[in-house]
């Protein structure tokens, strides 16, 4: 085999193909009945084929933020954070994710706006891409403590791939909140 084509995309080393991929999942929903439906996308997300589920965050509370910033006024989110181990590859992960949203009644009107469910694809591996349909580790991770608490809390250790580790993010945007 030439060395070209041992390289080429064909012969790029699947995910499926290998050991799985520990992916983080944030879940968040501010419309409806929302702890139902935090409890029914984990278990739609224990489901997907090639996918465990290894472990989920309490929900927390928090306040909605739109486009305009923090708006106390607007319903509150539960969120959460899963983690799973997959042989997905991340782009079928998505896309599974989206399925999901809109089986429980997604509707994307505004960016940021209400929903009765978000799944964020927050990191898969150390893979980093900006492609604007899939760019991991998510961009806005670091800045969310709704995010950054739950992964915390089902992983002490855990590490924002090409940023930092989470629980000095946390600290930081603590002490950025305090100051
Ligand atoms: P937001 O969660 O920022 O309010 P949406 O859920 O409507 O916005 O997602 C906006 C777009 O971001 C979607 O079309 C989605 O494909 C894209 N996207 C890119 N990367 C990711 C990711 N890592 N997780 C979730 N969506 C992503
Ligand atoms: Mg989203």
């Amino acid at each position: 085999m030439s060395r070209r084509l041992a390289q080429g995309p064909a012969d790029a080393p699947r995910p499926e193909a290998g050991t799985p991929v520990r992916a983080v999942v944030a879940l968040g929903a501010n419309l409806g009945d929302r702890a139902g439906t935090i409890v029914a996308a984990l278990a739609n997300l224990a489901r997907l084929p090639l996918t465990e589920v290894a472990a989920s965050a309490d929900p927390i509370e928090s306040v909605a933020v739109t486009l305009d910033g923090p708006d106390a006024a607007a319903p509150a989110y539960l969120n959460t954070v899963a983690l799973l181990n997959t042989r997905l590859a991340p782009s079928v992960l998505l896309a599974y994710l989206h399925a999901i949203e809109l089986h429980h009644g997604r509707e994307r009107r505004e960016r940021w706006g209400d929903r009765t469910l978000d799944l964020d694809l927050i990191a898969y591996g150390d893979v980093r891409s900006d492609a604007p349909d899939l760019t991991v580790p998510h961009p806005r991770a670091a800045e969310r403590d709704f995010v950054l608490e739950p992964w915390l809390r089902v992983d002490p250790d855990a590490v924002l791939p090409g940023v930092g580790r989470v629980a000095d993010l946390l600290a930081g945007l603590r002490a950025g909140e305090d100051a």
